[in-house]
């Protein structure tokens, strides 16, 4: 999932400052998996932005809506009947669906509530983990399913460093080395031929070097 995390109230605070009427947009895909910007986080915002102004004298007034996806240009119709009567919209959602929402209304602010973080999943309760960087050349079945791209300090293609000690990072003894992981993987499946190849410098443009990138299936365009 892509994860977030809630920017801090006093920045949200100046972005809203200006305007009386706010439409608050969580999503109920990715952000509410990770807690930071789904329905329970929109009603919360919604209550320390009222609560906030109130304090100062002014009364805001926030429509609260969550969709279902806003990176789906689908669902974004849905804020159309919302839209015509308020000042401004702040989104909850990752920035694919803070820009889907400009995209959508040319004519009305749109502020960003949540930083999106990175491409993760849970370790616990509470705790999310970088997994993926979208590089867009796959090389997981080449390291054992564990990603040197997204939990390499350095990104290494080939590792471990020479910080790496006791299996753990140079960057912190709390950071697994992941060339450690990945060797130790290996092993465990019996492939460690796979850890003696030399795998090739990565062409960073399926990366996105090469300027935003695009996913086109012909068999499904219209
Ligand atoms: S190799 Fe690339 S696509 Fe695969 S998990 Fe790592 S960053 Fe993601
Ligand atoms: S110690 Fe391991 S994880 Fe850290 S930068 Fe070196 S190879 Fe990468």
């Amino acid at each position: 999932m892509i994860t977030a995390e809630r920017k801090p109230l006093e920045e949200l605070i100046e972005y809203v400052r200006p305007y009386d009427r706010i439409l608050l947009v969580g999503c109920n895909e990715c952000v509410t998996v990770c807690a930071a910007g789904g329905r329970k986080e929109v009603g919360l915002l919604a209550s320390a932005l009222k609560m906030a102004f109130a304090k100062e004298g002014k009364t805001i007034d926030i429509k609260e809506l969550t969709l279902e996806r806003q990176c789906d240009p689908e669902y974004i119709e849905e804020l159309v009947p919302h839209i015509e009567d308020v000042d401004a919209v702040m989104s909850m959602a990752c920035g694919c669906g803070v820009q889907e929402i400009a995209k959508r209304f040319k004519n009305i602010p749109v502020f960003p509530a949540v930083n999106t973080k990175f491409m993760g999943a849970s370790e616990q309760q509470g705790i999310w983990a970088e997994r993926c960087q979208g590089c867009g050349d796959c090389l997981l079945g080449l390291t054992g399913g564990i990603c040197p791209i997204a939990r390499c300090s350095k990104h290494l293609m080939n590792g471990p460093c020479g910080g790496s000690t006791n299996g753990k990072c140079e960057i912190s003894p709390d950071v697994d080395c992941v060339w450690q992981l990945i060797w130790d993987r290996l092993k465990a499946l019996g492939m460690e031929d796979r850890y003696e190849e030399i795998i090739p410098a990565k062409d960073w443009r399926t990366a996105g070097g090469g300027g935003p990138r695009k996913i086109i299936r012909e068999d499904l365009a219209e």
